[in-house]
């Protein structure tokens, strides 16, 4: 197993609800773009992640579209108010894949792994094996070991029991794992 910081992944696939902005309410949907509140750190994680040069992608399931929780244009505006306030934070994404389906209707509602996989395929030349997916949920983490994709789990209690190679307590913590101990932290003293 590949420790963390030994290799920059050559794509970081992040989960939205709970990874990057609070979740809604158990099995709820973010429908309101101001109540999409972005996780402390999550930020500057990305922030992070940008300056490596590593592309960073959302992947993310969206079923609240499908059960008329909220319209398409709804998700639309939540995705738009997260990517501005991350790039408020300095940070961007490369690139969003979402999943609108109800259960069983698609190949894509993680932890099926078509999401991750329509993001390789955009990006010809990528080993999964070089890619990280990080999530909140065991379906993140069972979507990209689909496809060889390694996992790291975010979860309060890091013994947990995952298919994750590691388990971070958030995403600041997820990325520091990956990419090793921040050299401006060291040096801005
Ligand atoms: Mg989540
Ligand atoms: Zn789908």
């Amino acid at each position: 197993m590949l420790a963390g910081g030994e290799v920059t992944p050559s794509l970081v696939l992040l989960d939205r609800d709970g990874t990057i902005n609070e979740p809604a309410a158990a099995d709820r949907y973010v429908a309101d773009p101001e109540s999409a509140r972005l996780l402390p750190g999550a930020a500057a994680a990305i922030r992070r992640l940008n300056a490596a040069g590593v592309p960073v992608v959302v992947v993310t399931n969206q079923r609240g579209v499908a059960t008329g929780e909220l319209s398409s244009s709804q998700l639309d505006r939540v995705n738009s108010a997260i990517t501005a306030r991350l790039a408020e934070g300095g940070a961007r994404l490369d690139g969003w894949y979402v999943c609108p389906h109800e259960v069983g209707a698609c190949d894509c509602r993680k932890p099926l792994p078509g999401l991750l996989a329509r993001a390789l395929a955009d990006r010809p030349g990528l080993e999964p094996a070089d890619c990280v997916v990080v999530g909140d949920a065991e379906s993140d983490v069972l979507a990209g070991r689909a496809i060889g994709i390694r996992g790291v789990l975010l979860h309060p209690d890091v013994a947990t029991t995952t298919a994750a190679v590691s388990v971070q307590r958030n995403l600041a913590d997820a990325v520091q794992w990956l990419l090793g101990p921040d050299d401006d932290t060291v040096t801005d003293w």
